[in-house]
C-alpha cells in the first residue's frame, strides 16, 4: 500500500476501504469552505467518490463534487435538476480520462449542522443512486473547539539591523484532546509540525504581499 493511502476498517468487518489522502483533504477542504461559505453553520456539500473494489477491499481514488443549488435551504437535499445533473455525472465518468478507469464507489456530503450520521433522506438517496452492496457512504464534519479546547499564539517582533524578526509561539496544543478531528489522527509531533508549516507558509506569504 502506498503511504499516500489511509485505511478504514471496523472491528467484526471484513471490509476495508483504503482511501487517497489527497482526496480527502480536498473532501475536508471543500466542507470546511462551505461551512463558512454562510453564517451561523454554513452550506453542506458533498460528491460523488470514484475508485476500484475487488471482494472485500474498496479503493477511493478520485472525487467529483455534485453542485447542488440549495433549493431545499443549507442541506444537502437535491433538487430534480441536481439529481438529474447527478445522473448524467454517473453516466459519463466514463468519458473522464481520470476516470476511465473507476467505477463510481459512493458518495460523501457533509453535515454542518448535525452529527455524523445518515438521515432517512441520505439513506434514501444511497440506496438509489449506489445500490451496490459494497459502495460507500461517506459523512464528514467540519469539527468546533469547546470553550476549553484553545491554543495559545504568541508572536514577537523584534528589530534586527533595519530588518524585522517575526517568530511565533504556538502552544497548549494539550487542550486539544488526542482524537479530535483538528488533529486528523496524527501523532503529537506531525500535528505540532504542520502547524509550523503552516505559520511558516502563512508568514512567508505575507512577506511576499508586503514586499
Ligand atoms: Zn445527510
Amino acid at each position: 500500500m502506498a503511504p499516500e493511502f489511509g485505511v478504514w476498517e471496523a472491528p467484526g468487518h471484513s471490509v476495508r476501504i483504503e482511501y487517497s489522502e489527497a482526496v480527502m483533504q480536498q473532501i475536508r477542504m471543500e466542507a470546511v469552505e462551505g461551512f463558512h461559505r454562510v453564517p451561523h453553520g454554513g452550506v453542506e456539500t458533498g460528491g460523488i467518490l470514484f475508485g476500484t473494489h475487488q471482494g472485500d477491499l474498496v479503493r477511493i481514488l478520485a472525487y467529483r463534487p455534485i453542485a447542488c443549488e440549495y433549493a431545499m435551504g443549507p442541506s444537502f437535499t437535491l433538487s430534480e435538476k441536481d439529481r438529474a445533473a447527478l445522473a448524467e455525472a454517473l453516466r459519463s465518468s466514463s468519458e473522464d480520462a481520470e476516470l476511465a478507469a473507476l467505477e463510481p464507489a459512493g458518495w460523501y456530503h457533509s453535515h454542518t449542522r448535525s452529527e455524523i450520521f445518515l438521515s432517512e433522506l441520505d439513506l434514501e438517496f444511497f440506496q438509489r443512486y449506489f445500490p451496490q452492496a459494497w459502495q460507500v457512504a461517506l459523512v464528514v464534519r467540519p469539527a468546533s473547539f469547546t470553550p476549553d479546547q484553545s491554543t495559545e499564539v504568541e508572536v514577537r517582533f523584534e528589530g534586527v539591523g533595519d530588518e524585522t524578526r517575526v517568530s511565533i509561539e504556538h502552544r497548549a496544543w494539550d487542550t486539544i484532546p488526542q482524537k479530535h478531528a483538528a488533529r486528523h489522527g496524527f501523532p503529537e509531533h506531525v500535528t505540532l509540525q504542520r502547524a509550523a508549516d503552516w505559520w511558516r507558509a502563512s508568514l512567508t506569504a505575507l512577506k511576499t504581499k508586503l514586499s
